[in-house]
Protein backbone atom coordinates (compact mmCIF):
# COMPACT_ATOMS: atom_id res chain seq x y z
CA UNK A 1 0.00 0.00 0.00
CA UNK A 2 1.32 3.63 -0.81
CA UNK A 3 2.24 5.63 2.43
CA UNK A 4 -1.02 8.14 1.22
CA UNK A 5 -3.44 5.52 1.16
CA UNK A 6 -2.29 4.09 4.00
CA UNK A 7 -3.09 8.02 5.24
CA UNK A 8 -6.32 7.76 3.99
CA UNK A 9 -7.21 4.53 5.48
CA UNK A 10 -6.42 5.76 9.11
CA UNK A 11 -8.51 8.80 8.68
CA UNK A 12 -11.41 6.79 7.22
CA UNK A 13 -10.72 4.26 10.16
CA UNK A 14 -10.84 7.30 12.45
CA UNK A 15 -14.02 9.00 10.75
CA UNK A 16 -15.95 5.42 10.64
CA UNK A 17 -14.87 5.11 14.27
CA UNK A 18 -16.45 8.54 15.57
CA UNK A 19 -19.12 7.75 13.56
CA UNK A 20 -20.48 4.45 15.22
CA UNK A 21 -18.87 6.06 18.68
CA UNK A 22 -21.55 9.15 18.15
CA UNK A 23 -24.27 7.68 16.87
CA UNK A 24 -24.29 4.98 19.71
CA UNK A 25 -24.50 7.82 21.74
CA UNK A 26 -27.13 10.15 20.08
CA UNK A 27 -29.08 6.99 19.57
CA UNK A 28 -28.69 6.48 23.41
CA UNK A 29 -29.91 9.45 24.70
CA UNK A 30 -33.01 9.97 21.91
CA UNK A 31 -33.79 6.48 23.17
CA UNK A 32 -34.17 8.00 26.56
CA UNK A 33 -35.70 11.10 25.68
CA UNK A 34 -38.35 9.04 24.00
CA UNK A 35 -38.85 6.46 26.77
CA UNK A 36 -39.52 10.07 28.88
CA UNK A 37 -41.94 11.21 26.31
CA UNK A 38 -43.50 8.18 26.34
CA UNK A 39 -44.03 7.72 29.85
CA UNK A 40 -45.00 11.15 30.12
CA UNK A 41 -47.47 10.70 26.92
CA UNK A 42 -49.50 7.52 28.84
CA UNK A 43 -49.48 9.51 32.33
CA UNK A 44 -51.43 12.47 30.68
CA UNK A 45 -53.57 10.52 28.98
CA UNK A 46 -54.22 8.69 32.49
CA UNK A 47 -54.63 11.71 34.52
CA UNK A 48 -57.29 13.35 31.74
CA UNK A 49 -59.05 10.44 31.29
CA UNK A 50 -59.65 10.72 34.74
CA UNK A 51 -60.81 14.12 34.66
CA UNK A 52 -63.45 13.79 32.45
CA UNK A 53 -64.86 10.89 33.80
CA UNK A 54 -65.38 13.36 37.06
CA UNK A 55 -67.80 15.18 34.77
CA UNK A 56 -69.65 12.16 34.08
CA UNK A 57 -69.83 11.40 38.17
CA UNK A 58 -71.07 15.00 38.70
CA UNK A 59 -73.50 14.56 36.19
CA UNK A 60 -75.02 11.93 37.16
CA UNK A 61 -75.28 12.62 40.79
CA UNK A 62 -77.30 15.22 39.42
CA UNK A 63 -79.32 13.03 37.97
CA UNK A 64 -80.22 10.88 40.42
CA UNK A 65 -80.64 13.10 43.59
CA UNK A 66 -82.41 15.65 41.26
CA UNK A 67 -82.11 19.06 43.53
CA UNK A 68 -84.45 21.10 43.28
CA UNK A 69 -84.26 24.25 40.48
CA UNK A 70 -83.51 27.15 42.25
CA UNK A 71 -82.44 25.66 45.42
CA UNK A 72 -78.93 26.85 44.91
CA UNK A 73 -77.67 23.09 45.66
CA UNK A 74 -76.55 22.94 41.68
CA UNK A 75 -74.87 26.33 41.39
CA UNK A 76 -72.73 25.71 44.17
CA UNK A 77 -71.07 22.76 42.36
CA UNK A 78 -68.75 25.55 40.63
CA UNK A 79 -67.36 26.55 43.99
CA UNK A 80 -66.50 23.25 44.35
CA UNK A 81 -65.39 22.34 41.02
CA UNK A 82 -63.85 25.43 39.47
CA UNK A 83 -63.84 23.94 36.34
CA UNK A 84 -67.28 23.60 36.08
CA UNK A 85 -68.52 27.56 35.05
CA UNK A 86 -72.08 27.27 34.91
CA UNK A 87 -75.22 23.95 36.10
CA UNK A 88 -77.97 24.73 33.80
CA UNK A 89 -81.49 22.43 35.25
CA UNK A 90 -84.54 22.25 32.54
CA UNK A 91 -87.87 21.37 33.95
CA UNK A 92 -89.81 19.22 31.17
CA UNK A 93 -92.42 21.60 30.89
CA UNK A 94 -89.28 24.75 30.65
CA UNK A 95 -86.59 25.75 28.00
CA UNK A 96 -82.50 26.06 27.81
CA UNK A 97 -82.12 29.51 27.60
CA UNK A 98 -82.57 31.19 24.23
CA UNK A 99 -79.08 32.17 23.13
CA UNK A 100 -78.19 28.50 23.74
CA UNK A 101 -80.99 26.37 23.40
CA UNK A 102 -80.45 25.15 19.76
CA UNK A 103 -77.23 23.33 21.09
CA UNK A 104 -78.63 21.78 24.04
CA UNK A 105 -81.68 20.64 22.65
CA UNK A 106 -79.97 18.80 19.87
CA UNK A 107 -77.31 16.91 23.02
CA UNK A 108 -80.00 16.46 25.23
CA UNK A 109 -82.14 14.41 22.43
CA UNK A 110 -78.94 12.79 21.89
CA UNK A 111 -78.12 11.88 25.41
CA UNK A 112 -81.97 10.79 26.18
CA UNK A 113 -81.64 8.00 23.03
CA UNK A 114 -78.37 6.90 24.38
CA UNK A 115 -78.71 7.36 27.83
CA UNK A 116 -75.77 8.96 28.91
CA UNK A 117 -73.75 12.71 29.00
CA UNK A 118 -73.43 13.93 25.22
CA UNK A 119 -70.91 17.00 24.54
CA UNK A 120 -72.44 19.67 22.98
CA UNK A 121 -70.96 23.32 21.33
CA UNK A 122 -68.16 22.09 20.06
CA UNK A 123 -66.41 24.59 19.26
CA UNK A 124 -63.62 23.40 21.48
CA UNK A 125 -61.23 25.95 20.45
CA UNK A 126 -62.69 28.57 23.25
CA UNK A 127 -61.79 25.77 25.83
CA UNK A 128 -64.70 25.39 26.70
CA UNK A 129 -68.20 22.75 26.33
CA UNK A 130 -71.26 21.75 27.39
CA UNK A 131 -71.89 18.62 28.40
CA UNK A 132 -75.65 17.48 28.99
CA UNK A 133 -77.54 14.86 30.80
CA UNK A 134 -81.04 14.15 29.64
CA UNK A 135 -83.05 12.92 33.40
CA UNK A 136 -86.34 12.92 34.54
CA UNK A 137 -87.83 15.85 35.82
CA UNK A 138 -85.06 17.37 35.53
CA UNK A 139 -82.03 17.66 32.42
CA UNK A 140 -78.69 18.82 33.12
CA UNK A 141 -75.79 21.01 31.33
CA UNK A 142 -72.21 22.00 32.92
CA UNK A 143 -70.64 24.68 31.22
CA UNK A 144 -66.77 23.25 31.36
CA UNK A 145 -63.58 25.13 31.25
CA UNK A 146 -60.37 22.94 29.91
CA UNK A 147 -58.57 25.54 31.51
CA UNK A 148 -59.46 25.02 34.92
CA UNK A 149 -59.90 21.51 34.43
CA UNK A 150 -55.98 20.98 33.94
CA UNK A 151 -55.19 18.23 36.56
CA UNK A 152 -51.67 20.58 36.99
CA UNK A 153 -50.98 18.88 40.30
CA UNK A 154 -51.00 15.06 38.84
CA UNK A 155 -49.63 16.71 35.50
CA UNK A 156 -46.37 14.89 34.71
CA UNK A 157 -44.43 17.91 32.41
CA UNK A 158 -43.97 21.25 33.69
CA UNK A 159 -46.66 22.89 32.06
CA UNK A 160 -44.80 26.65 31.45
CA UNK A 161 -41.06 24.80 30.55
CA UNK A 162 -41.98 21.48 28.93
CA UNK A 163 -40.81 21.25 25.51
CA UNK A 164 -43.70 18.94 24.60
CA UNK A 165 -46.75 20.82 22.86
CA UNK A 166 -50.08 19.15 24.45
CA UNK A 167 -53.79 19.95 22.70
CA UNK A 168 -57.02 18.24 22.32
CA UNK A 169 -59.09 17.75 19.24
CA UNK A 170 -62.15 17.17 18.68
CA UNK A 171 -64.48 17.74 15.30
CA UNK A 172 -61.74 19.68 13.68
CA UNK A 173 -61.55 22.31 16.43
CA UNK A 174 -58.38 21.69 18.80
CA UNK A 175 -57.16 23.95 22.34
CA UNK A 176 -53.92 24.19 23.38
CA UNK A 177 -53.35 23.06 26.83
CA UNK A 178 -49.58 23.50 26.61
CA UNK A 179 -47.37 25.33 24.48
CA UNK A 180 -44.47 23.80 24.32
CA UNK A 181 -41.33 24.73 22.52
CA UNK A 182 -41.24 27.27 20.46
CA UNK A 183 -41.50 26.53 16.74
CA UNK A 184 -38.41 28.18 15.54
CA UNK A 185 -36.41 26.63 17.99
CA UNK A 186 -36.39 23.21 16.58
CA UNK A 187 -35.63 20.96 13.35
CA UNK A 188 -38.99 21.54 10.95
CA UNK A 189 -39.85 17.56 10.42
CA UNK A 190 -37.94 16.11 14.20
CA UNK A 191 -41.06 15.33 15.91
CA UNK A 192 -42.18 12.91 18.14
CA UNK A 193 -46.24 12.42 18.15
CA UNK A 194 -48.50 10.72 20.61
CA UNK A 195 -52.34 11.31 19.93
CA UNK A 196 -54.60 9.14 21.75
CA UNK A 197 -57.99 9.81 22.68
CA UNK A 198 -59.36 9.99 25.98
CA UNK A 199 -61.05 6.88 28.10
CA UNK A 200 -64.57 9.06 28.08
CA UNK A 201 -67.48 7.87 26.66
CA UNK A 202 -69.26 11.86 26.42
CA UNK A 203 -66.11 13.66 26.11
CA UNK A 204 -63.99 11.59 23.41
CA UNK A 205 -61.30 14.53 22.76
CA UNK A 206 -58.05 13.20 21.18
CA UNK A 207 -54.85 14.24 23.34
CA UNK A 208 -52.11 15.20 21.08
CA UNK A 209 -48.47 15.27 22.05
CA UNK A 210 -45.96 16.51 19.85
CA UNK A 211 -42.38 16.38 21.10
CA UNK A 212 -40.06 18.63 18.58
CA UNK A 213 -36.42 18.18 18.57
CA UNK A 214 -33.15 20.23 18.58
CA UNK A 215 -29.68 19.17 17.52
CA UNK A 216 -28.60 20.69 21.42
CA UNK A 217 -30.82 18.03 22.97
CA UNK A 218 -28.12 15.63 21.51
CA UNK A 219 -25.05 14.99 23.96
CA UNK A 220 -22.50 16.62 21.44
CA UNK A 221 -20.14 17.07 24.60
CA UNK A 222 -19.73 13.18 24.90
CA UNK A 223 -19.95 12.70 20.91
CA UNK A 224 -16.80 15.14 20.19
CA UNK A 225 -14.82 13.98 23.37
CA UNK A 226 -15.28 9.83 22.13
CA UNK A 227 -14.22 11.53 19.05
CA UNK A 228 -11.16 13.45 20.32
CA UNK A 229 -10.49 9.90 22.59
CA UNK A 230 -10.79 7.64 19.29
CA UNK A 231 -8.31 9.84 17.33
CA UNK A 232 -5.95 9.55 20.31
CA UNK A 233 -6.35 5.63 20.72
CA UNK A 234 -5.92 5.07 16.97
CA UNK A 235 -2.93 8.01 16.92
CA UNK A 236 -1.27 5.63 19.83
CA UNK A 237 -2.11 2.40 17.34
CA UNK A 238 -0.67 3.79 14.39
CA UNK A 239 2.52 4.28 15.78
CA UNK A 240 2.72 1.31 17.48
CA UNK A 241 2.07 -0.28 14.13
CA UNK A 242 4.80 2.20 12.21
CA UNK A 243 7.33 0.73 15.41
CA UNK A 244 6.35 -2.63 14.54
CA UNK A 245 7.01 -1.88 10.78
CA UNK A 246 10.06 -0.97 11.13
CA UNK A 247 11.41 -3.53 13.31
CA UNK A 248 10.73 -5.77 11.12
CA UNK A 249 11.64 -4.07 8.46
CA UNK A 250 15.13 -3.69 9.92
CA UNK A 251 14.65 -7.40 11.23
CA UNK A 252 14.03 -8.34 7.39
CA UNK A 253 16.89 -6.17 6.45
CA UNK A 254 18.98 -7.91 8.42
CA UNK A 255 17.71 -11.42 7.24
CA UNK A 256 18.26 -10.37 3.78
CA UNK A 257 21.46 -10.11 4.76
CA UNK A 258 23.16 -6.32 4.30
CA UNK A 259 24.87 -6.20 7.70
CA UNK A 260 24.60 -9.90 8.76
CA UNK A 261 26.95 -10.71 5.72
CA UNK A 262 28.64 -7.93 5.69
CA UNK A 263 30.05 -9.56 9.17
CA UNK A 264 30.48 -12.93 8.10
CA UNK A 265 32.32 -11.70 5.28
CA UNK A 266 34.44 -10.03 7.36
CA UNK A 267 35.26 -12.94 9.47
CA UNK A 268 35.83 -14.63 6.27
CA UNK A 269 37.95 -12.19 4.89
CA UNK A 270 40.56 -12.29 8.33
CA UNK A 271 39.86 -16.31 7.94
CA UNK A 272 41.24 -16.44 4.92
CA UNK A 273 43.94 -13.59 5.08
CA UNK A 274 44.85 -15.85 7.93
CA UNK A 275 44.97 -18.98 6.05
CA UNK A 276 46.66 -17.41 3.06
CA UNK A 277 49.96 -16.00 5.32
CA UNK A 278 51.42 -18.98 6.25
CA UNK A 279 51.44 -20.82 3.33
CA UNK A 280 52.26 -17.33 1.36
CA UNK A 281 55.34 -16.36 3.62
CA UNK A 282 56.45 -20.29 3.66
CA UNK A 283 56.87 -19.58 -0.66
CA UNK A 284 58.69 -16.72 -0.28
CA UNK A 285 60.77 -17.95 2.33
CA UNK A 286 61.42 -21.00 0.12
CA UNK A 287 61.97 -19.33 -3.09
CA UNK A 288 64.60 -16.54 -1.70
CA UNK A 289 66.50 -19.51 -0.35
CA UNK A 290 66.67 -21.60 -3.62
CA UNK A 291 67.45 -18.75 -5.38
CA UNK A 292 70.32 -18.02 -2.56
CA UNK A 293 71.36 -21.71 -2.98
CA UNK A 294 71.25 -21.21 -6.83
CA UNK A 295 73.48 -17.88 -6.36
CA UNK A 296 76.15 -19.89 -4.43
CA UNK A 297 79.57 -20.89 -6.68
CA UNK A 298 78.73 -23.96 -7.16
CA UNK A 299 75.19 -23.46 -7.02
CA UNK A 300 73.50 -26.67 -4.91
CA UNK A 301 71.18 -27.34 -7.24
CA UNK A 302 69.57 -30.27 -5.01
CA UNK A 303 68.48 -28.12 -1.85
CA UNK A 304 67.27 -25.52 -4.62
CA UNK A 305 65.14 -28.51 -5.75
CA UNK A 306 63.82 -29.38 -2.50
CA UNK A 307 63.35 -25.77 -1.48
CA UNK A 308 61.27 -24.97 -4.95
CA UNK A 309 59.40 -28.85 -4.59
CA UNK A 310 58.45 -27.01 -0.85
CA UNK A 311 57.32 -24.01 -2.46
CA UNK A 312 55.35 -25.92 -4.85
CA UNK A 313 53.67 -27.49 -2.05
CA UNK A 314 52.93 -23.84 -0.06
CA UNK A 315 51.48 -22.80 -3.51
CA UNK A 316 48.87 -25.77 -3.80
CA UNK A 317 48.21 -25.07 -0.16
CA UNK A 318 46.96 -21.38 -1.15
CA UNK A 319 45.16 -22.35 -4.10
CA UNK A 320 43.20 -24.73 -1.91
CA UNK A 321 42.08 -21.61 0.55
CA UNK A 322 41.09 -20.01 -1.80
CA UNK A 323 39.51 -23.04 -4.15
CA UNK A 324 37.30 -23.61 -0.74
CA UNK A 325 36.63 -19.97 -0.58
CA UNK A 326 35.42 -20.16 -3.88
CA UNK A 327 32.90 -23.60 -3.57
CA UNK A 328 31.85 -21.46 0.01
CA UNK A 329 30.43 -18.43 -2.20
CA UNK A 330 28.61 -20.40 -4.93
CA UNK A 331 26.34 -22.89 -3.16
CA UNK A 332 25.94 -25.56 -5.51
CA UNK A 333 23.98 -26.77 -3.40
CA UNK A 334 21.25 -23.90 -4.74
CA UNK A 335 20.48 -26.08 -7.47
CA UNK A 336 18.38 -28.60 -5.46
CA UNK A 337 16.59 -25.91 -3.38
CA UNK A 338 15.04 -24.23 -6.11
CA UNK A 339 11.43 -24.12 -5.90
CA UNK A 340 8.68 -22.21 -7.67
CA UNK A 341 8.34 -18.16 -6.53
CA UNK A 342 6.61 -15.54 -7.85
CA UNK A 343 9.01 -13.04 -9.08
CA UNK A 344 6.96 -9.85 -9.08
CA UNK A 345 6.04 -10.39 -5.27
CA UNK A 346 9.74 -10.60 -4.59
CA UNK A 347 10.43 -7.65 -6.43
CA UNK A 348 7.82 -5.89 -4.58
CA UNK A 349 8.87 -7.07 -0.97
CA UNK A 350 12.59 -5.84 -1.77
CA UNK A 351 11.14 -2.51 -2.73
CA UNK A 352 9.03 -2.73 0.58
CA UNK A 353 11.83 -3.51 2.78
CA UNK A 354 13.68 -0.38 1.27
CA UNK A 355 10.84 1.94 1.00
CA UNK A 356 12.13 4.32 3.84
CA UNK A 357 15.33 4.53 1.98
CA UNK A 358 14.07 5.62 -1.33
CA UNK A 359 11.59 7.80 0.39
CA UNK A 360 14.36 10.13 1.88
CA UNK A 361 16.73 10.10 -1.12
CA UNK A 362 13.63 11.47 -3.09
CA UNK A 363 14.09 8.30 -5.78
CA UNK A 364 10.98 7.39 -7.85
CA UNK A 365 10.02 4.04 -8.96
CA UNK A 366 8.25 2.84 -11.73
CA UNK A 367 7.33 -0.68 -11.98
CA UNK A 368 6.06 -2.26 -15.02
CA UNK A 369 4.98 -5.81 -14.47
CA UNK A 370 3.58 -8.41 -17.35
CA UNK A 371 0.25 -9.65 -15.71
CA UNK A 372 0.11 -13.39 -15.48
CA UNK A 373 3.96 -13.85 -15.19
CA UNK A 374 4.44 -17.63 -14.39
CA UNK A 375 6.14 -18.35 -11.40
CA UNK A 376 10.30 -18.61 -11.90
CA UNK A 377 12.38 -21.41 -10.71
CA UNK A 378 14.35 -20.43 -7.69
CA UNK A 379 15.89 -20.15 -3.94
CA UNK A 380 13.38 -17.87 -2.43
CA UNK A 381 16.45 -16.24 -0.21
CA UNK A 382 18.57 -16.47 -2.68
CA UNK A 383 16.29 -14.50 -5.05
CA UNK A 384 15.44 -12.12 -2.01
CA UNK A 385 19.23 -11.08 -2.05
CA UNK A 386 19.78 -10.97 -5.85
CA UNK A 387 16.92 -8.46 -6.22
CA UNK A 388 18.21 -6.32 -3.23
CA UNK A 389 21.54 -5.86 -3.92
CA UNK A 390 20.71 -4.68 -7.49
CA UNK A 391 18.28 -2.37 -6.17
CA UNK A 392 21.02 -1.27 -3.25
CA UNK A 393 23.40 -0.60 -5.72
CA UNK A 394 20.85 1.62 -7.86
CA UNK A 395 20.06 3.40 -4.97
CA UNK A 396 23.79 4.05 -4.03
CA UNK A 397 24.68 5.14 -7.93
CA UNK A 398 22.08 7.71 -7.52
CA UNK A 399 22.91 8.91 -4.31
CA UNK A 400 25.83 10.89 -6.56
CA UNK A 401 23.50 12.85 -8.76
CA UNK A 402 21.01 15.56 -8.15
CA UNK A 403 17.81 14.51 -6.44
CA UNK A 404 15.37 15.43 -9.92
CA UNK A 405 17.05 12.88 -11.82
CA UNK A 406 16.59 9.84 -9.72
CA UNK A 407 14.42 7.43 -10.83
CA UNK A 408 13.85 3.66 -10.51
CA UNK A 409 12.69 1.36 -13.20
CA UNK A 410 11.67 -2.03 -12.68
CA UNK A 411 10.65 -4.35 -15.13
CA UNK A 412 9.29 -7.73 -15.46
CA UNK A 413 8.18 -9.93 -17.97
CA UNK A 414 8.19 -13.12 -19.71
CA UNK A 415 11.32 -14.06 -22.03
CA UNK A 416 11.06 -17.33 -23.75
CA UNK A 417 11.41 -19.93 -21.06
CA UNK A 418 12.63 -17.73 -19.52
CA UNK A 419 11.36 -14.55 -16.65
CA UNK A 420 13.20 -11.18 -17.49
CA UNK A 421 13.53 -8.94 -14.49
CA UNK A 422 15.01 -5.29 -15.64
CA UNK A 423 16.61 -2.58 -13.10
CA UNK A 424 17.74 0.05 -14.44
CA UNK A 425 18.89 3.62 -12.80
CA UNK A 426 19.33 6.94 -13.12
CA UNK A 427 23.00 6.67 -11.50
CA UNK A 428 26.75 7.67 -12.12
CA UNK A 429 26.31 5.06 -14.61
CA UNK A 430 29.39 2.21 -15.32
CA UNK A 431 32.41 3.07 -17.32
CA UNK A 432 33.36 1.53 -19.85
CA UNK A 433 37.22 -0.07 -18.37
CA UNK A 434 34.47 -0.79 -15.20
CA UNK A 435 31.81 -2.78 -17.36
CA UNK A 436 34.26 -5.76 -17.76
CA UNK A 437 34.99 -6.26 -14.42
CA UNK A 438 31.74 -5.63 -11.76
CA UNK A 439 30.77 -9.35 -11.20
CA UNK A 440 34.74 -10.11 -10.29
CA UNK A 441 34.95 -10.52 -6.33
CA UNK A 442 36.56 -7.43 -4.53
CA UNK A 443 35.76 -5.08 -7.48
CA UNK A 444 34.83 -2.06 -5.99
CA UNK A 445 34.81 1.75 -6.88
CA UNK A 446 32.85 2.73 -3.37
CA UNK A 447 34.80 3.98 -0.83
CA UNK A 448 33.83 1.06 1.89
CA UNK A 449 32.32 -1.42 -0.84
CA UNK A 450 33.49 -5.08 -0.35
CA UNK A 451 33.16 -5.01 -4.43
CA UNK A 452 31.36 -8.18 -3.42
CA UNK A 453 27.32 -8.21 -4.50
CA UNK A 454 27.59 -8.46 -7.62
CA UNK A 455 29.96 -11.49 -7.83
CA UNK A 456 27.89 -13.06 -5.57
CA UNK A 457 24.26 -12.11 -7.00
CA UNK A 458 26.02 -13.62 -10.42
CA UNK A 459 26.97 -16.75 -8.86
CA UNK A 460 23.19 -17.11 -7.22
CA UNK A 461 21.77 -16.64 -10.25
CA UNK A 462 23.82 -19.21 -12.20
CA UNK A 463 23.38 -21.86 -9.45
CA UNK A 464 19.79 -20.99 -9.65
CA UNK A 465 20.01 -22.05 -13.45
CA UNK A 466 19.42 -18.26 -14.43
CA UNK A 467 22.11 -15.22 -14.98
CA UNK A 468 22.53 -11.77 -14.31
CA UNK A 469 24.10 -9.53 -16.92
CA UNK A 470 24.98 -5.94 -17.21
CA UNK A 471 23.14 -4.56 -20.07
CA UNK A 472 24.58 -2.00 -22.29
CA UNK A 473 23.87 1.77 -21.86
CA UNK A 474 25.50 4.70 -22.67
CA UNK A 475 28.13 6.02 -20.17
CA UNK A 476 27.22 8.30 -17.66
CA UNK A 477 23.31 7.66 -18.45
CA UNK A 478 22.66 5.06 -15.45
CA UNK A 479 22.66 1.38 -15.31
CA UNK A 480 21.04 -1.74 -16.29
CA UNK A 481 21.38 -4.89 -15.01
CA UNK A 482 19.05 -8.19 -16.47
CA UNK A 483 18.42 -10.97 -13.94
CA UNK A 484 16.85 -14.11 -16.22
CA UNK A 485 15.79 -17.06 -14.48
CA UNK A 486 13.86 -20.57 -15.87
CA UNK A 487 10.16 -20.50 -15.40
CA UNK A 488 8.34 -22.73 -13.24
P1 LIG B 1 29.99 -2.84 -3.89
O1 LIG B 1 28.63 -2.35 -3.98
O2 LIG B 1 30.40 -3.29 -2.54
O3 LIG B 1 31.02 -1.93 -4.52
P2 LIG B 1 29.18 -4.66 -5.94
O4 LIG B 1 29.72 -5.96 -6.38
O5 LIG B 1 27.76 -4.63 -5.60
O6 LIG B 1 30.04 -4.18 -4.73
O7 LIG B 1 29.42 -3.61 -7.08
C1 LIG B 1 30.68 -3.55 -7.68
C2 LIG B 1 30.85 -2.23 -8.40
O8 LIG B 1 30.01 -2.19 -9.53
C3 LIG B 1 30.47 -1.03 -7.61
O9 LIG B 1 31.54 -0.56 -6.83
C4 LIG B 1 30.15 -0.02 -8.71
O10 LIG B 1 31.32 0.59 -9.23
C5 LIG B 1 29.61 -0.89 -9.81
N1 LIG B 1 28.15 -0.85 -9.84
C6 LIG B 1 27.33 -1.83 -9.44
N2 LIG B 1 26.05 -1.48 -9.65
C7 LIG B 1 26.07 -0.24 -10.16
C8 LIG B 1 25.05 0.69 -10.59
N3 LIG B 1 23.77 0.40 -10.51
N4 LIG B 1 25.47 1.88 -11.10
C9 LIG B 1 26.77 2.20 -11.17
N5 LIG B 1 27.76 1.38 -10.79
C10 LIG B 1 27.42 0.16 -10.30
Amino acid sequence: MKPNMRRYSWLALWLTCSAVGAGWLATNRLAELRADFDTDARIAHRVLSQRMAQHDAILATLALLQPAKGSGDAERLSALYPQILEVLQRPEQETWPAAIAPTLNDAEATSRHTRRAVLANENLSSGRYWLVLAAHPLSHGLLIDLKAAMPWGEWPMDGAASAVRATLVHAGASFVIQQGRPESETFPHWRWVAAKVLASASQPLELVLERPLTWRELPLVAMVSWSLVAALLLAGLRNLWHQRVARQRAEELLRVGQVARLNTLGELAAGMAHELNQPLTALLANTQAARRLLDEKPPDVGTARDAMAQAAHQARRAADVVGRLRRLVERPELATQVQPVALGSAVQEALYLLEPELQRRSIQTEVIAEPDLPLVQAEPVALQQIIHNLLMNAVQAMELVSPARRKLHLRWQRQGTQALLVVRDTGTGITSEARARVFEPFFTTREGGLGLGLSLSHSLAEAMGGSLLLAGSPEGMGAEFHLLLPLA
